[in-house]
């Protein structure tokens, strides 16, 4: 059996000086730390973290004493310029959020985004992701998906949002606060139709690890049947595209001569079938004329 040393396996130790570690830290399950993690967040100089609080739980849990600074969504702006002056001098930095990956609806896209700007280099420490996690549970497709994560708050910009999520045909992952998961729920049904596939993943790698399924209908029902806690994530199946029923040619001139034998004029006729059906209105007047002729 293969085994990989942590330090030693790149050509230069970790951390190296001057770079940026985005670290992924377990989404409940402490046990899901890799390694390599405990690793980087033991030797870096540094470690800017969203609340030191739960960071220094982390840290004791393999007994690491590495300083932190607090970088949360209120001082990213400020903090971005002291963290560069750490990299330029020679230090490494990680970065961590209260749980899963740095930048995924957690702070960090700013400040990777300013760091590889000033040419420095960012390296990620990939770990556990509550959106991924979902996903490649869930049994829907995960070939190609969207993540919307957090939906805007303002009910216009939501109800936009919502509209556009119906209407997409691949898998869509949504994060939701416990708070606000009924609503949500009730306003995909609306959008979407009780019927459209859906797991909704609750506590995952936490002790009440669950996952709700089958369809929208079915877990709205089960939420309201059992008040449940937790921390949610949803995995939306697409909107599956309608088989196209093309009709011959001989059933869309019954149609016309239908409507024009009940007082239909022939281009409103025309127009009408070509709608309905999606069919050029050029070949429909050959159509009829053909017909007459
Ligand atoms: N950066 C994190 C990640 O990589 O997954 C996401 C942070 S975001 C602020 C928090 C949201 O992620 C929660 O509101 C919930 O929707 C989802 N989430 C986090 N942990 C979860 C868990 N254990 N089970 C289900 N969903 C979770």
């Amino acid at each position: 059996m293969h085994s990989i040393n942590c330090e030693n396996f790149r050509d230069r130790p970790e951390p190296a000086a001057s770079v940026l570690y985005v670290v992924g830290t377990p989404i409940g399950n402490l046990s899901d730390l890799s390694p390599r993690a405990k690793l980087i967040l033991s030797k870096v100089s540094f470690i800017a973290c969203e609340d030191t609080r739960r960071a220094q739980i982390l840290l004791k849990s393999f007994e690491a004493k590495t300083p932190l600074i607090s970088f949360h969504k209120h001082n990213t702006k400020s903090r971005i310029p002291k963290l560069l002056e750490h990299l330029q001098s020679g230090e490494s930095l990680a970065l961590i959020s209260d749980a899963g990956l740095p930048g995924i609806s957690d702070p960090g896209e700013e400040l990777v985004s300013e760091i590889k700007n000033k040419g420095y280099e960012v390296i990620c420490i990939p770990g556990p992701c509550a959106a991924i996690a979902a996903l490649v549970s869930s049994g829907l497709p995960s070939k190609r998906f969207c993540f919307e994560g957090f939906l805007p708050t303002k009910t216009k910009e939501r109800k936009k949002a919502i509209e556009a999520i119906s209407k997409e045909e691949r898998t869509t992952v949504i994060y939701e606060s416990p708070h606000r998961i009924m609503n949500l729920l009730e306003d995909l049904s609306n959008s979407c139709g009780e019927d459209r596939p859906l797991q909704l993943a609750r506590e995952l790698t936490k002790r009440y690890e669950q996952t709700l399924g089958s369809n929208i209908g079915e877990v709205l029902k089960y939420l309201k049947e059992h008040k449940i806690k937790g921390e949610f994530t949803i995995v939306l199946g697409g909107l599956s595209k309608q088989p196209v029923i093309e009709k011959d040619k001989t059933e869309l001139l019954i149609e016309i001569n239908s409507l024009i034998s009940q007082g239909t004029s022939k281009s409103e006729a025309i127009k009408k079938v070509s709608e309905e059906n999606n069919y050029s209105r050029r070949v429909l007047y050959s159509l009829l004329h053909e017909q007459s002729g």
